[in-house]
């Protein structure tokens, strides 16, 4: 199914940058069961939508919500934006110490699964690829309208990898004074799970969580059934929402996707990708389009999504197979532009178009 479904509506036609999935309501003429609570707004250089299924909510509650909802993600913003100067992230990059760092713990938490991915996706996801990321324009400094030489590639795999940040319980050890990290991978997915466990907190159980694209679900929508949502067809210059690939429903699982065709450049008349393969210090250049990743929370569905990016379509699918309790759709783009699909074992069983 390649097409919206006739039987489907949009409840949230969200627009975005770097997006790939889309909420949606079910059947037409199923009732509605449950009120619904559903706010937006801006945050990490992208857009938030939120939906609270349950009781009715009154109104000065709703507006309690929004306000911890958005007071959190700016707080979220001010450890993890690269682009904010005086963001923890931004004061640790420019910190040029072998001595540890003190960090929160929010930050420690999200650089830590950031390393654990990175070992085991053989440094296909690496956090410390910020300088490769900034040279190629996809980070706070403008970049370089070239390709890198062979020097400035060998250098930059001195000051990446997994092993070049060390953890401790409080702390970070650069081994390098010049080494940078780059959270945008993993950071979207994570301040989904944590909206949706401070709205679990608050006592919600039916939640719908999406931050750019990746989306934390709890419970059911308001029609009683399990969250539905719709992943693009991988098209250059078509808004999100307006070609489906396929819906799925989830619940309790977090969802996200990486792609090629919504943040790219132009270089010397090549089209570059986002998503850079560490371990050649290049962007990625094959023909997978897009990865989807289903997963019990949304910080390893959005790191997988990129993981899988990197290794591309056979290693990327072979590898994802063999992690536990995570499931894929991998959309490869074919030379007359059409488009092949491959799924791990397990992903159909959410498809439900
Ligand atoms: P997508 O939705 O395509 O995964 P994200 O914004 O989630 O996009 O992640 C892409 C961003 O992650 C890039 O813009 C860059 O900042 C960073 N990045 C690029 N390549 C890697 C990589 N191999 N490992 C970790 N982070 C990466
Ligand atoms: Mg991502």
């Amino acid at each position: 199914m390649n097409k919206q479904s006739k039987k489907t509506n949009f409840i949230v036609s969200l627009m975005w940058f770097g997006i790939l999935l889309l909420i949606l309501t079910s059947c037409s003429d199923e009732a509605i069961l449950h009120d619904e609570f559903a706010f937006s707004g801006s945050t990490m250089g992208t857009t938030y939508h939120i939906i609270i299924v349950g009781d009715s909510i009154e109104v000065l509650q709703r507006s309690s919500i929004a306000t911890q909802v958005d007071s959190f993600l700016l707080a979220y913003n001010h450890i993890f934006s690269t682009y904010v100067d005086k963001s923890e992230i931004s004061r640790f990059n420019r910190n040029q110490t072998i001595e540890p760092i003190p960090v929160s713990a929010k930050l420690l938490h999200v650089v830590i699964a950031g390393q654990e991915l990175c070992v085991k996706s053989g440094g296909a996801f690496d956090i410390t690829v910020m300088p490769i990321v900034n040279f190629f324009g996809f980070g706070f400094e403008p970049g370089e309208n070239r390709f890198p030489t062979v020097d400035e590639i060998d250098a930059w795999l001195q000051l990446t990898g997994c092993d070049i940040l060390e953890a401790g319980d409080t702390t970070l050890t650069k081994s390098d004074p010049r080494v940078s990290i780059d959270l945008s991978a993993i950071a979207k997915g994570d301040a989904s799970d944590e909206v949706a466990n401070l709205l679990l907190a608050l006592g919600f159980k039916n939640i719908f969580v999406e931050i750019g694209g990746e989306i934390m679900t709890h419970g059911v929508n308001k029609f009683g059934e399990s969250w539905r949502i719709g992943i693009d067809r991988p098209s250059f210059d078509i808004a999100s929402g307006v070609e489906l690939q396929h819906v799925i429903q989830l619940n309790n699982m977090g969802v996200a996707s990486s792609g090629d065709y919504r943040n790219y450049r132009e270089v010397e008349g090549r089209r570059i990708s986002h998503t850079i393969d560490p371990r050649t210090g290049s962007p990625i250049d094959h023909h997978l389009a897009s990865v989807t990743v289903i997963a019990k929370t949304c910080i390893l569905a959005d790191a997988l999504a990129t993981c899988v990016m990197v290794l591309g379509p056979e290693e990327g699918l072979s590898w994802l197979e063999d992690y536990p309790q995570a499931e894929g759709l991998l959309i490869i783009r074919e030379k007359d532009g059409s488009f092949k699909e491959f799924t791990s074992s397990g992903f159909r069983q959410y498809m439900i178009d």
